[in-house]
């Protein structure tokens, strides 16, 4: 685990030598990135930045994110933002016009899981609607804002993260996995308008990656199954062998569909799982 992280960090120091030297992908480009403080958000931020772009890191944690933007550098700065706030999210997005002239890319990555009731019977619909209001409201306000700005320029990159939960039933609780159908279904609408004026609209769809947020949902939907357990599941014990899951493997995902090298992908869901869609075998 310790040889995996020091190789990542080595691989991203590298990278970020040759970003200087040669230009990265994403050179000149700007970013919004909600849900930016932490984990996958944070990667990707990381990523972005190491291949020059500069990014505005949008997260309701002000002092996690503001650690964060300092650990990143000059090139990311940060804004106190809920996505939960329709204003908060517009300031967001004039942020980076107002201090970089342009956002060509946003990422609506924040989300929250929860501990809801497994059965249906039991669904606690104040907290769907909580679920929904950041899971689902927040990644549509967010789309709406970006389009805002990106329409005139006639382009644009719109990231989303969905989940796996959101791509088969049976994986977690009903409110999270509900959600993340929607975010997928959001992604295929707005594609579809947002095409004509140039702009992509993309998700990626992990599964496990090893986070606050995902440490946090095992230990409620596989309550049986111990801490050492989860942590072999989601360093893919089961799914994938050898492949030792992380924040960077969605950040590589993120770097591809935002970049040129996508340039005709639009609509698209990338489930990034090490295969747990296709070949359910977690021996739980
Ligand atoms: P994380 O908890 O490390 O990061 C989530 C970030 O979102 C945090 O920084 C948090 O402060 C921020 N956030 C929460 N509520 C917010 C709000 N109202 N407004 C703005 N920011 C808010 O978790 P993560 O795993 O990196 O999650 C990122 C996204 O990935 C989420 O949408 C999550 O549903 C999705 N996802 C994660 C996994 C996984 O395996 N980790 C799998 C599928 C989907």
């Amino acid at each position: 685990m310790l040889r995996m992280g020091l190789r990542a960090l080595f691989a991203e120091s590298f990278h970020r030598f040759l970003s200087t030297q040669t230009g990265g992908k994403l050179q000149d480009k700007v970013a919004l990135i909600t849900g930016a403080a932490s984990g996958i958000g944070k990667a990707t931020a990381t990523k972005f930045i190491n291949n020059g772009a500069k990014v505005i890191i949008a997260d309701i944690d002000q002092e996690l994110g503001q650690e964060t933007a300092k650990e990143l550098g000059p090139n990311a700065t940060f804004i106190a933002c809920d996505v939960t706030q329709e204003s908060d999210i517009s300031n967001a997005v004039d942020l980076a016009v107002s201090k970089h002239k342009q956002l060509d890319i946003m990422y609506n990555n924040a989300g929250i899981a929860c501990r809801s009731p497994l059965s249906i019977v039991d669904l606690d619909l104040e907290l769907f609607d909580k679920v929904m209001d950041i899971n689902v409201r927040g990644v549509v306000a967010g789309i709406k804002h970006a389009a805002r700005v990106m329409i005139p320029r006639g382009s644009g990159s719109i990231l989303c993260t969905a989940s796996v939960t959101g791509v088969i039933g049976g994986v977690s609780q009903h409110t999270y996995s509900i959600s993340k159908f929607a975010v997928v279904g959001i992604v295929k609408s707005l594609a579809s308008e947002l095409c004509r004026h140039g702009i992509r609209v993309n998700c990626i769809s992990p599964f496990a990656i090893p986070t606050p947020l995902v440490m946090g949902e095992m230990s409620q939907i596989y309550p049986h199954v111990d801490a050492q357990r989860h942590e072999d599941i989601v360093h893919n014990a089961g799914v994938l062998k050898g492949a030792n899951c992380e924040p960077n493997d969605i950040a590589n995902a993120a770097l591809f569909l935002v970049s040129d090298d996508a340039k005709y992908v639009s609509g698209h869901n990338l489930v990034v799982d090490g295969g747990f869609t296709s070949f359910k075998n977690l021996d739980l």
